[in-house]
């Protein structure tokens, strides 16, 4: 059936009947003109929100229903995950053509739900619209914290820069998707870098624990690949951040695509975004016990790939040979 036919109060009332149901701190969810919530006394509330535009952010081609809808919640997840804190209460608003298929919606809606699930996110209310065009996705998500934020400006000279988990696997996903032909590849490898793309973990445990230790200073998710994320913090921080390349710590799935595509591994790590990955800044004395501390709480590994100075803010990048490397910015919007 298409959603034309079911008509907006029926598609809510399905959404509803999907997303709804009793979770602490919603008094009101979907259904009134307004949530209502109750936080925790006394934390901070975080609110972050982010649009997913269809041959924007993903292809229809390659990405279905159910696909938007996990990666419409991680990467708000994400966003959380980066200062440190607790995700909680997720708005929902989607545009998507009238001729969709209703049972499109509910695997966006099953998609998004799986995502947002095991961090006991509640969807408390949303919107929804006629698309003329392809589908427009825009979650925002609350969380909360009860210690210091981790903010961007947090990195000092001296720091440490660490990476939680592997970086390349979604660029390497994406390079899959877009190439157009299967590469010669076993089956696992090229699963593991598409689901790194369609569906990307938000290291939601990861960031919670890293915000519980005082010796991380700055941290932000790598959504836009970590030279320009790391960027960011540097031009937030005032300082001068410093990468060994030989440090990244590239993905296995992401070296084997690279070499059969024809890309360089270090480049899908470096200036490939999307991974969704952790980065954060660290006292230098407390790097090692906060790397191995991460580890036997999560069992994800954490790298050091190198450090902050006191200087002009930017992003060096160091090879093998001790040169600076221009490996490019990644993605950004509104660029000519
Ligand atoms: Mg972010």
């Amino acid at each position: 059936m298409r959603v034309q036919r079911l008509g907006e109060r029926g598609l809510i009332q399905r959404i509803r009947r999907r997303v709804g149901g009793v979770t602490p701190g919603v008094s009101a969810g979907i259904g009134d003109d307004a949530a209502v919530l109750q936080p925790t006394p006394g934390a901070w509330l975080l609110a972050t929100t982010d649009l997913v535009i269809e041959d924007v952010h993903f292809r229809r081609r390659s990405a279905g229903p159910a696909d938007i809808g996990w990666k419409a919640m991680a990467v708000n997840l994400s966003d959380i995950a980066a200062m440190g804190g607790a995700p909680r209460f997720a708005l929902v608003a989607l545009a998507c053509p009238e001729e969709t298929e209703v049972e499109e919606i509910d695997l966006f809606y099953e998609g998004l739900t799986a995502a947002a699930a095991p961090h006991g996110v509640a969807v408390v209310g949303g919107d929804t619209a006629a698309s003329p065009g392809g589908w427009i996705v825009n979650v925002t998500l609350l969380g909360e914290m009860t210690g210091a934020p981790r903010l961007r400006s947090g990195a000092r000279p001296g720091d440490v820069i660490a990476v939680v988990g592997t970086l390349g696997r979604s660029a390497a996903g994406l390079a899959v998707l877009e190439a157009g032909r299967r590469p010669n590849l076993p089956a696992d490898v090229l699963d593991d870098v598409a689901q790194a793309h369609l569906r990307p973990v938000a290291r939601v445990a990861e960031g919670k624990w890293l915000g519980t230790r005082d010796g991380v200073h700055a941290m932000i998710d790598l959504s836009d690949g970590l030279a320009t994320d790391l960027g960011h913090i540097a031009t937030e921080s005032g300082v001068a951040a410093r990468v060994d390349l030989t440090c990244l710590p590239v993905a296995a799935s992401a070296r084997a695509v690279a070499e059969v595509l024809g890309l360089d591994p270090l480049e899908l790590a470096a200036r490939g975004g999307e991974d969704y990955e952790l980065l954060f800044t660290a006292q230098r004395s407390a790097a090692e016990a906060i790397a191995t501390g991460l580890r036997s709480a999560t069992g994800v590994p954490v790298t050091l790939i190198g450090e902050i100075s006191a200087g002009n803010p930017g992003v060096d990048f160091i090879d093998a040979a001790g040169r600076a490397v221009d490996v490019g910015q990644g993605y950004e919007h509104f660029h000519g």
